[in-house]
């Protein structure tokens, strides 16, 4: 299982470096971080922009680990081409079907968030947009929707993965960042995540969450992070475990049938 983690936003050299290196030695396999950020306020942190693309890069350079960061505008594209590992769609662009035709033009993987309120149709509609351009390497994100619930930011439907799994061949991950919209609410949901059968799971981390620019409320400390990433190496285990189990059950009953 893909552990995907960084900072909702690239803030500074010195934050990205400090997350990046905790990451890694925790054993995570990929750095985010948003240089480009989709706010709902106009007058929020937009964003480092190339800045915090550069800041990814040398953050790959030091630790190995590949960045995916979300592609805002088809304008960004060169640059996203110049840096990026993979492109993230974001859920607010998931049915912006120029820039997934793009986006699936570009010639890197893509991660393709869940809109808010989009029905899983719909998602895999939006799939469909990017590989009609060539992009085969397509990753579905499942992160939470609106529903009449408040308690949460989003209300993550875990459901999505073993119904995207009956209905796609594609990849399924799951953010319990953004559904959960508070930490303490994050590692529940990612190991309910992890045990329902997810290729990979993506999470916001911050060294100080309270300064975050944004997204602190649901950003991991790196204390949480360490912890949590153990919680999921055990269940990624046991997961696998299970899948033989499971294989090896089949193999016996058809045997049984056989004899
Ligand atoms: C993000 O990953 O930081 C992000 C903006 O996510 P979403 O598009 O799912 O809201
Ligand atoms: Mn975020």
């Amino acid at each position: 299982m893909v552990v995907i983690a960084g900072p909702c936003a690239v803030e500074s050299r010195e934050q990205v470096m400090t997350i990046a290196r905790h990451v890694k030695g925790c054993g995570a396999h990929m750095l985010r971080g948003g240089a480009f950020k989709p706010r709902t306020s106009p007058y929020s942190f937009q964003g480092l922009g190339e800045e915090g693309l550069r800041i990814l890069a040398a953050a790959r350079d030091e630790t190995h680990l590949p960045i995916v960061t979300e592609l805002l505008s088809e304008d960004d594209i060169p640059l996203m081409a110049r840096y990026a590992d993979m492109i993230q769609i974001g859920a607010r662009n998931m049915q912006n079907f120029r820039l997934l035709r793009e986006a699936g033009r570009i010639g890197k993987p893509v991660l393709l968030k869940r809109g808010i309120s989009a029905t899983i149709e719909e998602l895999l509609n939006a799939a469909e947009y990017v590989r009609s351009e060539g992009c085969e390497d397509i990753v579905l994100c499942e992160r939470g929707i609106r529903t009449f619930e408040t308690s949460t930011r989003f209300t993550l439907d875990i459901s999505a993965v073993p119904v995207l799994r009956q209905r796609t061949h594609l990849p399924v991950i799951v953010d319990p960042s953004h559904a959960a919209g508070a930490r303490e609410l994050v590692p529940a949901l990612a190991r309910a995540a992890a045990a329902s059968g997810v290729a990979g799971i993506m999470l916001e981390v911050h060294p100080d969450p309270g300064q975050a620019l944004s997204d602190g409320p649901q950003a991991l400390t790196l204390e949480m992070f360490a912890e949590l990433k153990r919680d999921l190496d055990r269940i990624a285990a046991l997961m696998q475990d299970l899948s033989h189990a499971g294989r090896g059950r089949k193999r016996a009953s058809a045997h049984g049938a056989g004899a």
